[in-house]
């Protein structure tokens, strides 16, 4: 079998790329493990501020309007828009906060995603009041990667399997050969005789859904310390942690203790803990995804450390990368490979 890409993987990261190639009419086959990691226990929160300073981010903007037209090329392709249109309320902790708000609210950069209109909830404790985040979203998470994943499967992109590094030569695995080699495994990486030098670091979250006994009257996502909204099947997410150093494969009490007692902060009802899930974010020290293709390897190519904000940062860069591979678009500088000199990041 003949094909353009294999693409290693089943996030966002591999997901968005997969796109790129069904847009351009490339033939390729993924490879999933079809383990629920990061992207699929991630919230989906599609957020252009960073809640804790009332700041914005490189290119926020660019990134929340090409992730849109991104979604609408995709409804074309499964007949669905999984992004929710409802908008973050963040609840202030005190008047200062809300007056930091205000001022940022007044910057070219934030006032478009900063609203000047506060408002008070009723069914939880507000005292501050709340911001609203103008043009943030949720992905529907799940129906994303059920359905995309079915249509992969139905197309004969998918090969549910392990992909087993030790049966790739050059450019043939098994019964496979192709033109390039997309690597998007997230925390996988380490296990990439090929890239697993390259500088991602996992942090750890962990979400809860809940069953709320009173439900919050209004469809928007409120957000404290973590981000609560709802789910389909009548209950609530409410999460994540974030964990720079747990690295065990288990669900941590401590973490699942700090989003019990972060949801009771605000939630002032009963309400059950129904599962507790934890997936590893792959974070890189100065912030940017990590692409570009191995050194002695030019057809292999790595798609990894896109943090905290996978939606984003997988929709946006999945262009840029196909960009470079197919018309030789240079990579911009803050996220290639290449500024990672020192070379014990690459080993053979
Ligand atoms: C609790 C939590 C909440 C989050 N919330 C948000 C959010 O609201 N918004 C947001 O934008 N981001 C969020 N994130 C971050 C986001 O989830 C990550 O940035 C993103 O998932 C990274 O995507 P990825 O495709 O690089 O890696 P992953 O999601 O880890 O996917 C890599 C996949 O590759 C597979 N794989 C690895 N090796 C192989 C192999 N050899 N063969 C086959 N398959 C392989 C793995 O099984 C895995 O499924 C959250 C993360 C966490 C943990």
């Amino acid at each position: 079998m003949k094909v353009d890409y294999i693409i290693v993987g089943d996030g966002y990261g591999a997901l968005f790329f997969a796109h790129q190639l069904i847009k351009h009419q490339k033939t390729f086959v993924l490879f999933s493990e079809a383990q629920k990691s990061a992207s699929q226990i991630s919230a989906g929160i599609i957020n252009p501020v960073v809640l804790k300073k009332f700041t914005t981010f490189w290119l926020a903007a660019e990134q929340i309007a090409f992730l849109s037209k991104t979604l609408k090329e995709i409804e074309n392709i499964t007949g669905k828009n999984y992004q929710i249109f409802e908008n973050i309320r963040r609840i202030f902790h005190d008047e200062k906060e809300k007056e930091l708000w205000l001022s940022k609210s007044d910057s070219k950069e934030l006032a478009p995603f900063l609203s000047k209109n506060f408002q008070n909830l009723d069914t939880v404790r507000n005292p501050f009041g709340t911001g609203n985040v103008e043009n943030s979203a949720r992905l529907n998470v799940e129906d994303f990667f059920t359905d995309l994943n079915s249509y992969l499967q139905k197309k004969g992109h998918l090969k549910a399997e392990k992909f087993d590094y030790a049966e790739l030569h050059g450019l043939s695995y098994k019964e496979i050969t192709c033109k390039s080699i997309v690597f998007c495994e997230g925390m996988g990486a380490l296990h990439n005789p090929f890239f697993k030098d390259i500088p991602v670091i996992p942090n750890k979250g962990h979400h809860l859904k809940v069953k709320l006994s009173v439900k919050p009257e209004n469809a928007f996502t409120i957000k404290k310390k973590h981000f609560l909204f709802p789910l389909k099947n009548g209950l609530h997410y409410y999460g994540g942690t974030y964990d720079p150093v747990g690295r065990e494969h288990e669900v941590d009490d401590f973490a699942t203790q700090q989003l019990i007692d972060g949801l009771s902060e605000f939630y002032p009802h009963p309400f059950e803990v129904v599962e507790v899930n934890y997936g590893f974010r792959p974070t890189v020290k100065d912030r940017r995804p990590i692409l570009g293709s191995h050194p002695e390897f030019p057809n292999y190519f790595i798609f990894n450390g896109l943090g905290a904000r996978g939606i984003l940062n997988g929709c946006f860069f999945a262009d840029e990368l196909f960009q470079h591979i197919e018309n030789g678009k240079a990579l911009m500088p803050e996220v290639d490979l290449k500024r990672f000199e020192n070379p014990k990041f690459i080993r053979l």
